[in-house]
C-alpha cells in the first residue's frame, strides 16, 4: 500500500468550495488504497493578519482585540459552513473554532496588558491559522465519510529546537513520536489531518518553522513515516521557470533534481519552502508538486536524478523582494587582515544571516544583502561595532532594491552568460547595483531597483527563450 502525505497550501484551503475539492482528491487516493496524511495550512492571507495583530496588539484595547477575533471566528465559520454538508459535522467544527479563537484572544489581550509581544508568543499567536483551518479539513473529510482525527504539529509529535520564528525539526525524537502515534492510524485507515508550520520545542512551547513552512512540515511527516511520496498542492501547475504571476508564458519544469529545486526554492521559487527538500534529500523520498485547481496535470517531479534536460544554460529565474542592501566604505578595509571577519562576526552575533556579499579588489567597500526586516537592527550593531574605530568610514544602506536569479546546472564552465543577462538589463535600462556569483556557478545573482525587478525578470525569461523550454 502506497504512503502518500499530501499539503494543501493557503489558496488551496482558502474557501469552502476548495476545501471540498481538497476532501475529494483526498477520498479518491484512499479510495485507491492509498494511506494519507494531510497537512494543511491556513487560510489564505490568515497568517499576515496574525502577524500584523501581533504586531499592533501592545497598542491596542480589549474592544479592538474583540472586534479582531469576532471577525476571524466569522470567517472561519462560514468556510467550514460551505466545507461541510452534514449540520451535526458542521457544529462541531464551529464549537472547536470558537474555543480555539477564545484561546488566541486571551493571549492577544495578555500582550495588549503587559505591553510587549516576544518572539515566543509571536510564535503562538502565529500558530492559530493552522488551528484553525485543520478542523474545517477534518470536518470535510467526515462529511465524505472518511475516518480521520486532527492533530496540531506538536500533538503530532514533530519537535524542534527554540529558535522561534524559523525552528529547526529534532528528527530523531520527532522520528520516534511521529512513528508512535500516526503510524497506528494509517494502518486502521485513519487519515490524520495535521497542521502545517506549526511544532513545539522538548518542553512543549508552541515554535513555527518560518513563513511557508507547511511545506516543511509534509516532508518531515514524510521521512518520519517513511511515506513512499509527497505531494504539495498548491495553485499552480508546478514549479515554473519563473512566477506565473509575472510572466504568464512561464512554463511547467516536468522535473528537477533535489539540488535543482533547493537552488530554486532558496532564491525565492515560493512554491516550495527552503528547508523542506533537506529531509527528503537524504531520505530519497520523491516530492511532486500539483496543482489542486488541474489534478490531471501530473506538476513536477523532484527526485534524484532528475535534473531538467534544457539546451539554454539558463533554466530558471526568480526575484526576492523582501531584501535590503548594505554598503560598508573604509580605505582602512585595504590589506587590513580581519576586517571582513568583524564584520560578518557582528552580523552572526545577531543571528543577522547574509544572503550576498559582493567586494572589489580595491576593498575599500563591501556591499550585503539582508532580509529586509532585519535593515534596522542591521544597522544599528554594525554602527556600533564599526564607526569611529578608524576601520570603516561610512554605513549606508537601501531598502527598495530586490534580488534577481537567473538558475541552471549548465552555466558551469559556459562563457557568456552574464554577458547576455547584463546586455538585456542594458537593453531596458536597468541599473544593476550588486552582482555575485558563486564558484560553484549554479546561478548569477544581482541586485536591481525593487521598481525594475518585473522588468528584469521578464527580460532574462524571453533572453535565454525559457517559454520554449
Ligand atoms: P501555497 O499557499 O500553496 O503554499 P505559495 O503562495 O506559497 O502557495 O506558492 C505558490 C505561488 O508561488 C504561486 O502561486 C506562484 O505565484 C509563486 N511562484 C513564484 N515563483 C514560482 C515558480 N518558479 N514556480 C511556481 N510558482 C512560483
Ligand atoms: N501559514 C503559514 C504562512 O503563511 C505557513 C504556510 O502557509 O506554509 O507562512
Ligand atoms: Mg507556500
Amino acid at each position: 500500500m502506497k504512503k502518500i502525505v499530501m499539503k494543501f497550501g493557503g489558496t488551496s484551503v482558502a474557501t469552502g468550495e476548495n476545501i471540498r475539492r481538497v476532501a475529494t482528491i483526498v477520498a479518491d487516493s484512499v479510495n485507491k488504497d492509498c494511506r494519507v496524511v494531510v497537512v494543511v495550512s491556513a487560510l489564505a492571507g490568515v497568517t499576515n493578519q496574525l502577524v500584523e495583530e501581533a504586531g499592533q496588539a501592545k497598542k491596542k484595547d480589549e474592544k479592538q482585540i474583540q472586534e479582531f477575533t469576532r471577525k476571524l471566528v466569522e470567517k472561519h465559520v462560514a468556510t467550514a459552513a460551505k466545507a461541510i454538508e452534514n449540520k451535526s459535522i458542521q457544529k462541531e467544527v464551529e464549537q472547536v473554532i470558537e474555543k480555539t479563537v477564545s484561546a488566541l484572544e486571551k493571549v492577544l489581550t495578555g500582550i495588549c496588558y503587559v505591553g510587549e509581544i516576544t518572539p515566543k508568543s509571536k510564535d503562538y499567536v502565529m500558530s492559530f491559522g493552522e488551528r484553525l483551518s485543520a478542523p474545517i479539513v477534518w470536518g470535510a473529510l467526515r462529511d465524505l465519510k472518511l475516518k480521520t482525527e486532527f492533530f496540531t504539529g506538536k500533538e503530532a509529535g514533530i519537535v524542534t529546537d527554540d529558535n522561534f520564528g524559523e525552528a529547526s525539526p529534532l528528527m530523531n525524537v520527532t522520528t520516534h513520536q511521529v512513528k508512535g502515534r500516526l503510524e497506528p492510524l494509517l494502518e486502521k485507515n485513519v487519515v490524520p489531518v495535521v497542521t502545517g508550520y506549526i511544532a513545539a520545542t522538548q518542553d512543549g512551547v508552541v515554535t513555527t518553522l518560518g513563513r511557508g513552512g507547511s511545506d516543511y512540515t509534509a516532508t518531515i511527516l514524510s521521512v518520519a513515516l517513511a511515506a513512499d511520496e509527497v505531494w504539495i498542492w498548491t495553485d499552480v501547475d508546478g514549479i515554473m521557470t519563473t512566477d506565473p504571476k509575472i510572466v504568464q508564458s512561464a512554463k511547467m519544469l516536468p522535473q528537477l533534481s533535489y539540488g535543482e529545486a533547493a537552488e530554486m526554492a532558496i532564491f525565492g521559487a515560493k512554491a516550495m519552502h527552503p528547508s523542506a527538500l533537506e529531509p527528503v534529500t537524504e531520505a530519497c523520498i520523491p516530492v511532486r508538486i500539483r496543482n489542486l485547481f488541474n489534478p490531471e496535470n501530473h506538476g513536477t517531479l523532484i527526485a534524484d536524478g532528475q535534473e531538467v534536460k534544457s539546451k539554454e544554460v539558463v533554466k530558471a529565474v526568480a526575484i526576492i523582494k523582501d531584501v535590503a542592501m548594505i554598503n560598508i566604505r573604509g580605505a582602512a578595509m585595504v590589506g587590513a587582515p580581519g576586517s571582513y571577519s568583524k564584520i560578518f562576526d557582528v552580523l552572526g552575533k545577531n543571528n543577522i544571516n547574509i544572503m550576498m556579499v559582493s567586494t572589489a579588489v580595491s576593498e575599500a567597500n563591501i556591499s550585503l544583502i539582508i532580509r529586509r526586516n532585519l535593515l534596522g537592527r542591521a544597522l544599528s550593531t554594525l554602527e556600533i561595532a564599526l564607526l569611529g574605530g578608524g576601520l570603516v568610514n561610512e554605513i549606508t544602506s537601501e531598502d527598495d532594491v530586490c534580488v534577481i536569479a537567473a538558475m541552471g546546472a549548465n552555466m558551469k564552465g559556459t562563457l557568456g552568460v552574464a554577458s547576455r543577462i547584463f546586455t538585456a538589463m542594458a537593453q531596458k535600462k536597468i541599473n544593476i547595483r550588486m552582482i555575485a556569483q558563486g564558484s560553484s556557478e549554479l546561478n548569477i545573482s544581482f541586485v536591481v531597483k525593487e521598481e525594475d525587478g518585473e522588468a528584469a525578470i521578464q527580460a532574462i525569461h524571453k533572453e535565454f527563450k525559457l517559454d520554449q523550454i
